[in-house]
């Protein structure tokens, strides 16, 4: 297995230094490949050069007032100020098995088979430590958001990447990134465990087709492989796409983990109210892990992450209206500007490529924007095994302003190829 970090990032191993003990490092081996996350060194980066921060992804915009004032609210009620209870308060957990019904016709039990997370990344980790012996296999799309390979890696899988790769469909104006089935099944060995799926996908914005969603599922149930899917894009699909939860599909439910997160939906990234929804067993697994993690968190965040997920239909439509218009904005900005653009159907992420400026490395390009116009991106290299293949991918955020998204473009014409 490559490491992720070789060519492309300094590991936080040469950092590290050593212990009191002498030579032996101070972080352990499975986890000095990953370094620091991207994310917090881009943003860290913007905020040291005063840069529009088009790379970590978060809203600059808070999400509804309603939804705000229902946490002040909880808060001065003294409701969630102490230890909620560890599957989640009572009220969440019903509205997240609603919300599961009304959009998507899968019944959960409020009860069993719904448990509260800090964010989905505690989801994904809980998930992974709970349900991989030492040695499993996990076969997970690449480019992936990087907490998978360091989640895998905690819980002593070995992860192996299928790769998107971008694809030109007869008459499309921009290319986008597909997956391709045969290399996934080809993938799959008597050593895997579990299928980690990500629709849609950060960072490439591809959202799974129903075709390709049927493939994935009778691939799992014929090979009895456990399946975790990370759906907190849900809300976020553009165009004709459409956002199925592999849960719907035949043999999935009680095989699929499905993992949401409000801090996306809802626009509120740092409440970290995350969920997974599964069948009992699962659930009492992820659990199990999970208790030792964080225990509980969020709690007055929870009762309003409930009235947000009850919001009428036109929020969940005028949010996905608005994010296509964004993304929209800025594509036409990248493309004017003289990117190679990869045409998102889903998340809020744009990935691009940098050939067309005759760069030949995204993470030193990123690192050089800051000073060069004034805008901050990640790059692609680092979600992928072997960094050569995302050599010149850069994602930039559309989940600002307007106006910052229009700023963002005059700044990156400076580049002009
Ligand atoms: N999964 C994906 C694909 C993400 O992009 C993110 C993050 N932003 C997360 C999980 C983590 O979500 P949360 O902030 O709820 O922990
Ligand atoms: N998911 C966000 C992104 O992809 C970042 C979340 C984080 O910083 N952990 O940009």
């Amino acid at each position: 297995m490559a490491a992720m970090t070789s060519s492309a990032r300094p590991s936080s191993a040469d950092t590290a230094g050593s212990g009191a003990a002498g030579a032996r490092p101070l972080l352990n081996r499975r986890l000095t490949e990953f370094g620091t996350t991207i994310f917090a060194e881009m943003s860290a980066l913007a905020v040291r050069t005063g840069s529009i921060n088009l790379g970590q992804g978060f809203p600059d915009t808070d999400g509804p007032e309603e939804i705000r004032e229902a946490a002040v609210r909880a808060l001065r009620d003294g409701r969630g100020n102490q230890y909620p209870p560890g599957p989640g308060v009572p009220e969440l957990r019903t509205a997240i098995a609603a919300h599961q019904q009304r959009r998507y016709g899968l019944s959960y039990d409020p009860d069993t088979e719904v448990l509260v997370t800090a964010g989905a990344t505690e989801a994904i980790a809980a998930s992974l430590l709970a349900l991989l012996e030492p040695g499993d296999e996990v076969v997970a799309l690449e480019p992936y958001y990087d907490s998978y390979a360091a989640c895998i890696a905690m819980a002593g899988g070995r992860r192996v990447p299928v790769t998107l790769r971008p694809h030109h469909e007869e008459g499309a104006r921009d290319a986008a990134f597909r997956l391709d089935l045969d290399e996934l099944r080809a993938a799959v060995t008597d050593r895997t465990r579990l299928l980690l799926i990500n629709t849609p996908h950060n960072p490439t914005g591809t959202v799974l087709t129903r075709e390709e969603l049927a493939a994935i599922a009778e691939l799992a149930v014929e090979r009895d492989l456990l399946v975790v899917t990370d759906e907190v894009y849900e809300h976020l699909v553009f165009d004709d796409a459409e956002h199925l939860p592999l849960a719907c599909f035949p043999g999935m439910r009680e095989r699929t983990v499905t993992i949401g997160s409000a801090g996306k939906t809802f626009s509120f990234t740092g409440w970290k109210v995350g969920w997974i929804t599964a069948a009992p067993a699962l659930v009492a697994a992820v659990r199990s892990a999970k208790q030792f993690l964080t225990y509980v968190a969020s709690g007055p965040f929870q009762y309003a992450i409930a009235e947000a997920l009850s919001l009428p239909d036109s929020y969940f439509s005028a949010f996905r209206a608005d994010h296509r218009r964004k993304r929209d904005l800025l594509a036409d900005g990248l493309r004017a500007a003289g990117f190679t653009v990869y045409q998102p159907q889903g998340t809020y992420f744009i990935t691009t490529d940098i050939a067309p400026f005759g760069e030949k490395d995204a993470y030193a390009f990123c690192r050089a924007l800051p000073d060069r116009c004034g805008v901050v991106a990640v790059p692609n290299s680092v979600f992928y095994d072997d960094p050569e293949a995302g050599r010149t991918q850069v994602r930039f955020a559309f989940c600002k302003k307007d106006a910052v998204l229009q700023e963002a473009s005059d700044r990156l014409r400076r580049l002009a190829p």
